[in-house]
């Protein structure tokens, strides 16, 4: 577990100075990416970008669909080619997550992140819980050093703070990322724009696949969850292969300490996702399965059928979280 309270000044300084000495950059972010995963990748870019560096944005399942209306998105690659000066991975808890992007590179200078469960995999590891996002991060050092936040940078960094924090409204907002969010606002990020296509928008597919979540949803007193089969996703034609934001829904209902979902891979495998009221650390269920997250929200990716996953995942959840 990373509990830095805070990142040293030092280190802070000497990371954004070899960045600025560096010219050929590499900036990778995870696997199965979130807003926060793109929109950290493209506003770090985009700013090194600015400065004449070559940089290469990686994120070895490439781009999903719906973060495509981000400018920059289509500069986003699967592999690295070539050499680099300095290789920064952003929103990354462990070096699994960044897949394939980290092959070949024995050890990524810079590892940026607000994740709780990140192992420190990087030479210098930027590590702040109390950020609510990477991208909230980034909008606090690239100005504190002097690096560049055009207004594309400004949406990209916005977008990973208004998806992280479901527009502003998880229980670790605070007065500092209001106050960054307004910086990257008067940088000319478009907060409305940004917030509805992030979290309002869905597509029909996305609505129907919601409906397949729905009408399987099960309840054990305080714990609820639902799965999503591959046949339910090839049903409605949902393109992705997470659950839609659904489980952010499942969050809103009453009276409810835990939601889970079971999202069924290729491969034998199932995502599965926590979300957790306050007082319960559901990152810690997560790491059992070899995933991780925050507190109130983790993810692992686990072998075996749904079934089978779901049952070991709900026993072990109450195990560990002492729900009865
Ligand atoms: P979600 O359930 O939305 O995929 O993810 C919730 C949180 O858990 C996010 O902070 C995400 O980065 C983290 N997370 C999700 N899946 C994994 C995983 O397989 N491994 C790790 N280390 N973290 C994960
Ligand atoms: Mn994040």
């Amino acid at each position: 577990m990373n509990n830095a309270a805070q990142i040293d000044a030092s280190l802070l300084k000497k990371v954004f100075h070899e960045l600025r000495l560096a010219q050929r950059v590499l900036i990778i972010s995870h696997i199965r990416p979130d807003g926060d995963a793109v929109g950290s990748l493209i506003g770090l870019g985009l700013s090194l970008h600015n400065l004449g560096k070559d940089v290469q944005m990686v994120i070895s399942d490439g781009c999903p669909e719906i973060f495509r209306h981000l400018p920059g998105s289509d500069q986003v690659k699967k592999k690295a080619e070539g050499e680099f000066d300095m290789t920064l991975v952003v929103d990354c808890s462990d070096r699994s997550r960044a897949g394939d992007a980290l092959n070949g590179v024995s050890l990524p200078e810079v590892n940026i992140d607000h994740h709780p469960t990140n192992t420190d995999f990087g030479r210098y590891n930027l590590i702040d819980v109390s950020a609510v996002a990477t991208a909230e991060m980034l909008g606090q050092y690239l100005p504190e050093f002097g690096f560049p936040i055009p207004k594309q940078v400004a949406d990209a960094l916005l977008f990973g703070m208004i998806t992280d924090t479901l527009g502003f409204r998880t229980n670790n907002m605070t007065p500092r990322a209001m106050k960054t969010a307004a910086m990257l606002m008067e940088a000319g990020g478009d907060l409305p724009g940004l917030y509805k296509k992030g979290l309002l928008n869905r597509s029909y597919a996305a609505a129907r696949y919601w409906g397949a979540g729905l009408t399987n949803l099960e309840r054990d007193g305080r714990i609820i969850w639902a799965s999503l089969s591959l046949q339910d996703r090839s049903a409605v034609s949902y393109p992705g292969r997470d659950d839609a934001d659904l489980i952010n829904f499942l969050s809103t209902i009453d009276a409810i300490d835990v939601v889970m979902m079971f999202i069924e891979q290729e491969k034998g495998q199932v995502k599965v996702s926590w979300r957790a009221a306050p007082t319960y650390d559901v990152s810690q269920v997560a790491m059992q399965f070899g995933g991780g997250g925050h507190k109130a929200a983790a993810g692992a990716s686990i072998e075996g059928g749904l079934k089978e996953v779901q049952s070991k995942v709900i026993n072990t959840t109450k195990l560990i979280l002492e729900i009865k």
